[in-house]
This record gives C-alpha cells, structure tokens and sequence, in this order.
C-alpha cells in the first residue's frame, strides 16, 4: 500500500471502526437446520473449539485457529444500482487439531446456510466471528470443505484514525475492493490474516456492460447470458486474504505481453482512459526490470487498474495493483509492483512486520530512482537522514504498531534499514541477497530473524547492531 495524501483521506472519513460493528445484526442466528442434526452441536465429542484469532498478537481477532484454507471458490453476483451482493463460498481446508466447532471472518451480510462436508451446520455471529458448528468434529489433519450461502449490501470499513477505508467500497458504477489489513471479510467469509495463504477461483456475474476484475488470470472469456456477464478468473498461486479483489465498473482494458512476455492487462476507468497506455506500458517495463533485480516474477500476470474512486492511496492487489483516483506515477507503480515479491510472494506472519513488505517497496521507489538515472537510493537515504527532527527517529520501524500501522517509519526508516544494509555489505551481496531470499521463500511467509539471518549468513558479517539501531531502536541511528 501508499499513501497519496492522508488529509484527503481522513476529512473524508468520519465513522469510526467500533460504528462498524452494528452491521453485524444477525447475532445469534443460527443455521437452517433447525429440525436435524446441525441444530444439536456435537458437544459431546472430543474435539476443540478453534481460536477465534490465529494468535497475531496486535490483532488479536484477525483470522481463525484450528485450521489451514487451502483454497477459496467465490461465486459472487453483484448488482451495483441496489449495491446487492448474493454469493456462495466454498472452501476448502484443513483441520490442524481435532475440531468441534471453528470461526471465520466475516462482517456485515447474512449467511442464509452453511454447510460442511456437505452436511448443514449450526452457526452463529458475533462481531466480525462467524462460529460454524458442524455436524460432526472434524479430525486433526483432515480435509473438510465449507459452503457458505450469502448475501446483502456488503460495506466497507472505515476507520478515520488509522486505518481509512477499505474492504469492500460500492462505488458509482460497482466497486472498488482493496482489503489491507483485514477487510476481506466485507465481501466473504474468510480466515482474513496473512498468515493463512490459499489459491482462489472468482466467478463474478455482473449486469452486461460492467467489467468484473479479480487476481490472476481471467478462465476462459467472459460469458453472456440474461443481460448478465460472468467473469471467471483464477489465481492459482498461494494469496494472503487481504490481496483479493473484485474490483467492478466501467473500464477501458489494454492486454499483451510484456517485453519478457509475461501477460499484462491494464484497466482504466473511462476518467482516467488517457492513463492507460502508461499504466500497461510502465507496469510491463518496471516489472520486467524487477525480474531481474529481484529474481523471477512469481505470478502468471502482471498489470494495474485504475479505479474513480479516491480512495487516497494504492494497493498491490495480486496481479493488479489497485490506484484510487489518481493518475500513478512511476514511482508508486514501482512501489506496488515491488510489493507482488515483497508482501504477496513472501507474506509477513504478523502485522507488526509490516516494514519487511512497505521498506522493501519504499526501497525499490529509490532503486527505480537510481535506475532511471535520476535521485539515487543514496541521495534519498541521506536527505532522510538529514531530517534531524522527523517523527520516524521516534518509531522503531522494525515493530509496527497496530493504532499506526501505516507510519511513515515503517516504508521510510524502512527503506534506509536497506539501504543501511546495501552500504554495510556491498552491492553484490545485497543483491544476491535480495534475489535469495526472493527464492528461498517464494509463496511462504517470512519474519524479521529470518531476513536478518539470512543477511549475516550471506554476507559473513554480524549485522545485530544495524538492524537493532534501524529497526528497534527509538531514536536516529547514529552509528551502525
Ligand atoms: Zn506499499
């Protein structure tokens, strides 16, 4: 994610998160099989309730224990004039201990049945939790699959203090959906935190004329029938929850190759048509050019979408970086791209991490810089660092905290740790390193020790004392 303007942002934006929580009226309801088996939980069985968190300590309700989601199928139908939504999803996942009852995430909208393994299955809600009671305990290591039956006028959050807008956002003509940190549950049900990744499968039916965009790549063309389009696209690499789209509109599309050949599809608004060509054409260079800075690309497509909503920020949905109203320039766009290695192939476990997805594409904003022949990463570097008096000094980048997620420390103080690192070992091994740790934990998930491990067994050298002064440490770095 990047900011373009925070004042924009927050004058536009007055209810705060707690407000958003009486969407959730249907506590308390309970699934549809009131005369069978679901309506008597299996209370007598051995198994556990699973962990209404998946232990993020920051955000503590954020995703779910007990289970692991391999793979989301969303069948979602949206009307954008009553802004209504009627989906199914199903899911398929793991149990990871003997289960006799698990949550998901999921805000707002009604569950009208769910099922597991086939089977109704008693639910109830609290607050962003959706608690699913199957028939049966579900044993540890067993695959299980849950269809979830909804509908209603999904809703963003909005958080004017910290966090803006986001999740699901009905705009004029459909809408705009970008999801960081945990706004996946405005639009289905989820274990919404990066540390749970699965693949998707999207089929999105939308009146005729209204383009549908979802991460990946689009099945086939889209299929026409009853004045109604559906769009089916798939991503078949792993994807945190908070990367999913199903961004909807009116749009103007440019589709190819880029030079290496990757497939590339730009998406415009029709305000913003005269940005497309840019949009296609710099979203190919910069990320042919990351490949070889960063190592191979690890999706199957690349490209952007311009969006009329302003929204005041951009975010690197997988495959399509979303920019919220705004013409991008190349600069964020090198941001956002960098961001589909760093954020979505290698995802952060926690929250407070957060600066091994933003300082590492604040830093690639720097090393386009330098690779255009313009402000190098050095320059920049020391401009920051002669900015005796910035807020950043006083927050340590290395431990993001959850009422400032987005602090400007965590993309600025987190690039300079980079850069702090490249002048301390060298271009090549900073580098080689980059390009390593890219392979090393491509479609995983990463921490800050791993990374700092991983550079002091490249390079040879002990680098507690830089990371400890760049990340850690509440005050401007003196010596490292
Ligand atoms: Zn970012």
């Amino acid at each position: 994610m990047r900011d373009i303007g925070r004042l924009a942002l927050a004058s536009t934006t007055i209810i705060s998160l707690i407000a958003s929580t009486a969407c959730t009226a249907s506590s308390g309801e309970s699934g549809d099989g009131g005369a069978g088996p679901s309506s008597k939980p299996a209370s007598t069985a051995p198994g556990t309730a699973g962990a209404a968190g998946i232990g993020d300590p920051d955000f503590p309700k954020d995703g779910n224990g007990g289970y692991d989601v391999r793979h989301y199928r969303l069948k979602l139908g949206y009307e954008p004039a009553a802004k209504r939504l009627d989906a199914v999803a199903s899911i398929d996942a793991t149990a990871l201990q003997d289960l006799s009852r698990f949550n998901l995430d999921l805000t707002g909208l009604d569950v009208r049945t769910i099922k597991v393994d086939g089977a109704p299955a008693a639910f109830s809600r609290e607050g962003h939790e959706l608690t699913v009671t199957p028939a049966q305990t579900l044993a540890a290591g067993r695959p299980f699959a849950v269809r979830v039956a909804y509908g209603g006028r999904p809703e963003p959050i909005r958080d004017a203090d910290n966090l803006g807008v986001y999740g699901f956002i009905p705009t004029a003509d459909g809408a705009f959906v970008t999801c960081q940190p945990n706004g996946a549950k405005t639009w289905f049900p989820a274990n919404d935190h990066p540390a749970d990744k699965a693949t998707f499968d999207f089929e999105i039916t939308v009146p005729k004329g209204v383009t549908a965009l979802a991460n990946g790549e689009m099945a086939g063309r889209p299929r026409e029938s009853g004045g109604k389009t559906t769009f089916v696209w798939r991503e078949r690499h792993p994807m945190v929850t908070y990367l999913a789209t199903m961004t909807l509109g009116k749009f103007q599309l440019r589709e190819g190759r880029t030079a290496a050949g990757l497939p590339n599809l730009a998406a415009a608004d029709p305000k913003y048509a005269s940005a497309l060509n840019d949009l296609y054409t710099l979203s190919g260079k910069i990320t042919d050019y990351w490949s070889t800075v960063f190592g191979p690309y690890p999706f199957g497509s690349t490209g952007g979408v311009v969006d009329d909503y302003a929204a005041g920020y951009a975010l690197e949905n997988q495959t399509k970086p979303m920019y919220g109203g705004f013409d991008p320039d190349e600069g964020i766009i090198a941001h956002e791209l960098a961001h589909q290695w760093f954020g979505n192939s290698l995802s952060i476990k926690r929250w407070q991490e957060l600066w091994l997805n933003e300082g590492f594409a604040t830093y690639a904003e720097w090393l386009w810089s330098e690779h255009k022949g313009e402000e190098t990463a050095e320059q920049i570097f020391q401009r920051h660092y002669g900015s005796l008096e910035s807020p950043m000094w006083e927050y340590p980048p290395g431990k993001a905290r959850p009422d400032d997620l987005f602090n400007n420390s965590v993309y600025t103080r987190g690039g300079m740790t980079l850069h702090a690192l490249r002048q301390r070992i060298g271009d090549k091994t900073f580098f080689d390193l980059l390009r390593a740790y890219t392979a090393r934990y491509k479609y995983g998930a990463v921490t800050t020790d791993e990374f700092i491990a991983m550079a002091e067994e490249r390079s040879g050298k002990q680098l507690d004392g830089l990371f400890q002064a760049w990340l850690f440490t509440p005050q401007r770095p003196a010596s490292w």
